[in-house]
């Protein structure tokens, strides 16, 4: 283990204070990255114990490596530093992001470099959502928006305590809704042995799963909270200004809102920067870079 090179800050003073020490920001990235030891990006091999923030040797392969070597951060031209202060920033954000915030922040004056840090940042915010819902969840349907596009917003979320809070949020945008795509969204979104709560109106009727038990339940009392959140989505979304238009992919406005409505659950904002540079670090470049192709940028990673 090599946690005692270096420690998780204990405050978000120490963690805004460290961000600017590049020795410091290695050291850390290297003990979220290879928590065990160096692990060769090219050929795998494991080198227990060993720690090197400059370019690790791998007594395999020969080959040197980097702390950003096939990870969402490979290729980067700025600092490991400036990428957790990109971090930093972003975990202490509580209702929306964009470019421009972005921008302000790091100081970057190319709206080509913010816009490819805030694709990655994007998919990053996507990977953490992807923690499943558990226990006691709520599954309904809702319209995603006042246009005739005909989207449903179907959402799972955690219930905590009747009337006071739900949990954990996931949701997915669907043209077409049927018991065949609910089982697959439930299968994504919710862990099994969890109890599930559906409406009895179609196409919920008769559903049923083998891992997930599934109760009907039409009351009011248990899908208002559903119908708040769809409300909040709408109202987030006019916030941001986005219209109904086919230029915005509705399933990454949803993901954003999901994240920051789950970003209250992260009491310690220490704690949700440690999970943000983990996904930054444990994430292939590859995964990352055909999102990248799909886009037509005005500029590639800076
Ligand atoms: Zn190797």
């Amino acid at each position: 283990m090599i946690d005692s090179l270096v420690h998780t800050p204990k405050s978000e003073a120490e963690c805004a204070l460290r961000l600017y020490d590049e020795s410091w920001c290695a050291a850390y990235a290297v003990r979220l990255r290879w928590p065990q030891g160096f692990v060769c990006p090219v050929c795998a091999a494991s080198h227990q114990g060993y720690v090197q923030s400059e370019k690790p040797l791998c007594r395999a392969c020969g080959r040197s490596s980097s702390i950003t070597a096939g990870t969402l951060l490979h290729g980067s031209k700025k600092s490991i530093a400036t990428w957790l202060r990109a971090l930093w920033w972003l975990s202490g954000e509580h209702t929306s992001v964009s470019i421009a915030k972005l921008k302000h922040h790091l100081g970057f004056r190319s709206y080509q470099t913010g816009w490819a840090w805030m694709k990655k940042l994007r998919f990053i915010l996507h990977q953490v959502n992807r923690t499943q819902c558990r226990g006691i969840v709520l599954v309904d349907a809702v319209a995603a928006d006042d246009c005739d596009k005909g989207d449903q917003l179907l959402t799972s979320v955690e219930s905590i305590a009747r009337g006071r809070s739900t949990g954990r949020l996931r949701i997915k945008v669907s043209a077409v809704l049927n018991q065949e795509f609910i089982a697959q969204f439930c299968r994504q979104a919710v862990t099994p042995g969890s109890i599930i709560i559906v409406p009895g109106r179609t196409p919920f009727d008769g559903f049923h799963m083998q891992e997930i038990v599934c109760t009907v339940d039409d009351s009011i009392f248990h899908h208002e909270d559903v119908l708040r959140i769809s409300a909040c989505y709408r109202l987030w979304r006019r916030q941001k200004k986005f219209r109904c238009t086919a230029q915005h992919n509705d399933q990454d406005l949803v993901d954003e809102f999901c994240y920051f409505y789950n970003r209250s659950l992260y009491t310690d904002r220490v704690h949700l920067f440690e999970t943000l540079v983990s996904v930054a670090l444990n994430h292939s470049h590859d995964d990352f870079r055909s999102l990248i192709e799909q886009s037509a940028a005005p500029g590639g990673v800076q």
